[in-house]
């Protein structure tokens, strides 16, 4: 066998254009133009800052209607809520699965969001395709490369958030296989990662996010929910982001957080996100929020 039979070759760059050689689909560009993807109509990457708020779980028809029409008013661009979730218990709430996503295109439907939701199978992604505005990878799966492959697959949007144990260029070579299989709307998401200390649920990494924007041309977003884990230190956190030139912020907002099935002690209350839409304004000199 020759040596070139065993080498890996290197992707077949689609964009010569791309400053980093490993990154042929999602690196920096040479003359720095960026990709705005879109979920629905919402633009990510553009000038304007973008906001995804809504539960970490589906958990009924009525409530999932509840958080989407109080998340839509208060200013909220994208609707989020898990139909399948990724418990780290068996024995935890899993989701209602593909009853959750019919409920989630009811709730946006009847409230003008587009909406993401995880999907944690390959085997749910086909159907799933048809019904969702964008995929969730979760940090979990982020190097599930089977199902980065068969999202791409659909051409569908994917929000990618980072694993907690994998540092910035792991991220970046994640987004690069769900391009190379077809779809590079790729939204990324800083979502915190794993240091010492347990005073907040993780460490929110905003340079890496700053760095992964920097090095790629995918939008990058962050999710100060799970990085943090408290309530009272979220509002900071997004307008850390926004002044930070991010492209945008999910948030988890439940109608009743004391109720909530999943992460019941990071949710914010309709009232709390409120106030902290409210505090986000007050840094959009340089860059405002999207419209709802
Ligand atoms: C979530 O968004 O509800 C979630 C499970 O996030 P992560 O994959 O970042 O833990
Ligand atoms: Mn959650």
């Amino acid at each position: 066998m020759s040596t070139a039979d065993i080498t890996p070759t290197l992707p077949s760059s689609s964009d010569p254009a791309s400053v980093d050689p490993r990154l042929p689909r999602t690196g920096r560009r040479k003359d720095g133009s960026r990709h705005v993807v879109h979920i629905g109509d919402v633009p990510f990457g553009g000038e304007p800052f973008v906001v995804i708020a809504g539960p970490c779980a589906v958990e009924s028809a009525e409530m999932i209607s509840r958080a989407a029409e109080r998340v839509g008013s208060l200013g909220a661009n994208v609707l989020r809520g898990g139909a399948f979730k990724p418990r780290t218990s068996p024995y935890s709430f899993q989701g209602l699965g593909m009853p959750g996503i019919e409920l989630l295109q009811k709730a946006s439907r009847d409230h003008g969001l587009p909406f993401v939701t995880e999907v944690l199978s390959e085997s749910d992604v086909e159907a799933m395709a048809e019904r969702v505005d964008a995929f969730q990878i979760g940090a979990r799966n982020m190097q599930n490369f089977a199902l980065l492959e068969a999202v791409g697959r659909t051409g569908r949007p994917v929000v990618l958030k980072r694993n907690f144990g994998a540092t910035p260029t792991e991220w970046l070579l994640a987004a690069e296989h769900v391009a190379r299989a077809g779809s590079d709307k790729i939204i990324l998401c800083e979502r915190g990662i794993r240091s010492f200390g347990d005073e907040t649920r993780f460490t929110l990494d905003l340079a890496g996010a700053m760095w992964a924007q920097d090095e790629s041309r995918l939008p990058v977003i962050v999710d100060p929910s799970h990085a943090i884990g408290l309530p009272h230190l979220l509002k900071r956190a997004a307008a850390a982001t926004l002044a930070a030139g991010l492209d945008g912020l999910m948030v988890e907002v439940h109608p009743d957080p004391s109720q909530a099935r999943c992460d019941a002690d990071q949710a914010l209350t309709p009232d709390d996100f409120e106030a902290l839409m409210a505090h986000l304004q007050r840094f959009t000199v340089e860059r405002p929020l999207l419209a709802p």
